[in-house]
């Protein structure tokens, strides 16, 4: 696979390698992850402080 540009803007449209269907831009893309991500940091069982 080649990509016209060296560099994925924000603005990209992202689509799947398998299928071809359009994953959104990347901004939006890097988004889902990026909240993906801080709910495996946030521990399950964190103890409430007050
Ligand atoms: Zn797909």
């Amino acid at each position: 696979m080649k990509f016209e540009r060296p560099e994925i803007r924000e603005t990209d449209i992202i689509k799947c390698a398998a299928c071809g269907h359009n994953l959104g831009t990347m901004a939006s893309i890097r988004e889902r992850m990026n909240k993906a991500y801080q709910q495996l940091k946030r521990p399950a069982a964190a103890p409430k402080l007050q």
